[in-house]
C-alpha cells in the first residue's frame, strides 16, 4: 500500500506541477526557483572546497571585482533578467589559462583569467556573460537534471525525500565542468538571450560571436569549453548570433573607453 500511497501522491503532485510549474520563460521545470536556489548554493560550496578551481579572493583583487561587477550589473540590470531577484548573481574569477566561463543554477557564475586574457574588448566578455547569466535564468541545468534523472528522482528530492540525492548531483555537477555542459538547443537559447540582454546594454549586442570569431580566425576550434562544445558549430553561432542582431536591429559598436586593457594588467 505504501507504494501506492506513493504512486497516487507523485501522480497527483504531478499533475499539480505540470499546471503550475511553467516559468517566467514559459519553460515546464519540476524544480521550484528555489530547488534550484538550493542546488546553486552547494554547488558553489563545494568550487569553493575543489582545488581544481583556483579563486581569486575578492579582498586581494578589488580593481578586477569592481570592473566585472559593474560589467555584470549592467547586463543585470538593464538586461531584462527573469530571475534578477530571486538568483544571487555572484561572479568570481578563476586564475589559470583557460578559455572558459560557466555559470551554476541560482546565478553563480565563474570566469577564468585565460577567457579574460583572450578576448580583446569588454564587448566579447560583456558576449559571454550574458550568455552564462542566460543558462542561469534559462534554468538550463535544472532542465537537463528532469532528462537525466527523470521525474520520479527529481519528484523524491522535491518531496524532501531524498535530500542525500540532491548532495550528489550538486557534487556531479562542481566535479567536472562537464556537469554544465548543455544541448545544441541549450547554447542558441543562451547565445540569443545574450545578444537580447546586451541590446539593452552599453556593450556591443552581438559581442557573444567575437569569442567564436577569434577562434576561427586563428585556427583554434579544436578545444572543447562548454560553450565551445561543437555542436552546433562556431561558424553556425556566428551566423546565428548576426541574425539575432539583426533582427533585433540592436547597436553593435563596440563600446569606446572601456578601460578592457587595464582590466587584463589588473589580473595575476
Ligand atoms: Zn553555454
Amino acid at each position: 500500500m505504501k507504494i501506492l500511497r506513493y504512486s497516487l501522491s507523485a501522480i497527483v503532485l504531478f499533475g499539480m506541477i505540470l499546471f503550475s510549474a511553467c516559468d517566467e520563460n514559459n519553460n515546464l521545470v519540476l524544480f521550484s526557483v528555489q530547488n534550484d536556489i538550493d542546488l546553486g548554493a552547494q554547488v558553489a560550496e563545494q568550487i569553493n572546497n575543489d582545488p581544481q578551481y583556483v579563486k581569486m579572493a575578492r579582498a586581494d583583487y578589488p580593481e578586477a571585482y569592481s570592473y566585472l561587477d559593474a560589467m555584470v550589473n549592467e547586463i543585470l540590470d538593464k538586461g531584462d533578467v527573469a530571475y534578477r531577484e530571486e538568483f544571487v548573481w555572484d561572479v568570481t574569477l578563476l586564475e589559470g589559462d583557460v578559455l572558459n566561463a560557466f555559470a551554476t543554477p541560482g546565478g553563480y557564475i565563474y570566469v577564468y583569467t585565460g577567457l579574460i586574457k583572450y578576448l580583446d574588448n569588454a564587448d566579447d566578455l560583456a558576449g559571454v556573460i550574458g550568455h552564462e547569466i542566460a543558462h542561469a535564468d534559462l534554468r538550463h541545468t535544472s532542465r537537463n537534471l528532469q532528462k537525466q534523472y527523470g521525474v520520479q528522482i527529481l519528484l523524491s528530492i522535491i518531496l524532501g525525500e531524498n535530500a542525500s540525492q540532491l548532495a550528489t548531483i550538486a557534487g556531479q555537477i562542481a566535479g567536472s565542468v562537464a556537469g554544465l555542459s548543455f544541448s545544441r538547443e541549450f547554447e542558441s537559447e543562451s547565445d540569443a538571450r545574450a545578444v537580447e540582454y546586451n541590446a539593452n546594454t552599453i556593450y556591443a549586442c552581438d559581442g557573444v560571436k567575437n569569442f567564436f570569431q577569434k577562434l576561427e580566425d586563428s585556427g583554434q576550434t579544436g578545444g572543447t569549453p562548454e560553450f565551445l562544445s561543437t555542436h552546433p558549430s562556431p561558424d553556425t553561432r556566428i551566423a546565428d548570433i548576426v541574425a539575432k542582431a539583426q533582427a533585433l536591429s540592436c547597436d553593435t559598436d563596440l563600446l569606446a573607453n572601456s578601460g578592457y586593457a587595464d582590466f587584463q594588467a589588473s589580473l595575476p
